[in-house]
């Protein structure tokens, strides 16, 4: 039976390499929004919190005109329009907990530094248990594709939160990492990309030095897709986190209708590009959740708010079944991330730390 299973997982592995081999995807946009819920992905806005006087900025009205719909279906779709039209028609979703389609960390920390470590080395480092931790002792994916053959020089990566440096070891790394307030500084810069260096230096700073508005972040992953045609590349939003914690409701859902419209811009420029169409995977996913049980929670993360290891996964490719919300019963970790990743491309990512199986993205025949 245990042989007949192995043999089985082995079969869906082969299949899954086979048929992305077979449609030839070259490349891979990775995006993450950090601590965007489950619960506003698959369910749309909620009300308890678009309510309260303590969370809805006093734009209730707002709120409702924009993002409500007695529909659930209806409402996930206001808020984000792309990923519940477009990505899931084409796509795979991962991590609607009310068909038992659980996605979650496997670290035991419910933050960001931890779960971007296990999300990109794909294994849980129980050593990086803080987000001040310095810099990243482990091999990510990204460092992985840009030693392979054809990849060298075709991987960049775009945050809005400084952290982003250590996390990916930006010294080290030997591809271009951007966070936060970093100026592109490359000497054959773009005018778009040196007027966003201007801009961002000139915007508004929540922390001193701490994070950047996504728009820069977006549209500098947007000039350089354009210009420099990564085949790799990883545009890192951190709005949707920031307005939780400041306990802003109305712009915590601006800010993730915000990621889903630059998602679609992405993806229509690799869709309307032949370097890139039919040739490019899309991976959309999450480092945490948020609480929910205790509503008040919403606002916050981390082992003792229950629930914000709960995430979300979403894959879309050449090669991939659609098969949008996925709602058979399965349980996922993070740190499958990295692996799935790899082999999007046809790559096996190794390291000399452990790193977790692949996610299996095809249909058992
Ligand atoms: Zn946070």
């Amino acid at each position: 039976m245990r042989i007949k299973i192995i043999s089985g997982i082995i079969l869906l592995l082969w299949m899954q390499y086979s048929a992305i081999a077979q449609n030839k995807v070259e490349n891979i946009i990775v995006v993450t929004t950090d601590g965007l819920r489950w619960q506003e992905l698959f369910t749309g806005m909620d009300t308890a919190l678009a309510n309260n006087p303590l969370y809805n900025q006093h734009q209730k009205d707002y709120i409702y005109k924009t993002y409500w719909h007695a529909d659930e279906k209806e409402r996930r779709k206001k808020l984000l329009p792309f990923i519940w039209s477009s990505f899931v028609a084409s796509g795979q979703l991962y991590g609607s907990r009310a068909y038992q389609n659980f996605v979650n960390t496997a670290n035991p920390y419910w933050f960001s530094y931890p779960g971007y470590n296990e999300m990109f080395a794909g294994f849980v480092d129980s050593a990086i248990n803080t987000n001040s931790y310095p810099d990243n002792p482990n091999l990510n994916v990204l460092e992985f594709l840009n030693s392979q053959p054809g990849y060298r020089g075709k991987v960049a990566a775009f945050g809005s939160w400084e952290a982003y440096d250590r996390i990916l070891r930006k010294k080290t790394a030997g591809y271009p990492v951007i966070a936060a307030f970093d100026n592109i500084d490359w000497k054959d810069a773009t005018y778009a990309e040196k007027l966003i260096n201007q801009m961002k230096q000139n915007s508004y700073k929540a922390e001193e030095e701490f994070g950047c508005m996504d728009v820069f972040t977006h549209f500098q992953a947007m000039e350089y897709l354009k210009t420099r045609k990564p085949k790799v590349l990883y545009v890192a939003y951190l709005e949707t986190d920031e307005w939780a914690h400041s306990k802003m409701y109305r712009s915590y859902l601006d800010a993730a209708h915000h990621v889903d419209q630059w998602l679609k811009q992405l993806w229509d420029f690799v869709q309307s590009q032949p370097a890139y169409r039919n040739k490019t995977a899309l991976v959309i996913t999450t480092d945490h959740g948020r609480g929910d049980t205790n509503k008040a929670e919403w606002t916050s993360h981390g082992s003792k708010i229950v629930g914000a290891d709960q995430i979300w996964f979403g894959v879309m490719a050449p090669g991939i079944p659609a098969k949008g919300e996925v709602t058979t019963p399965v349980q996922l970790y993070q740190k499958q991330i990295a692996q799935t990743i790899a082999s999007l491309l046809g790559k096996k990512f190794t390291a000399n730390h452990p790193v977790a199986p692949v996610i299996v993205l095809v249909n058992e025949k």
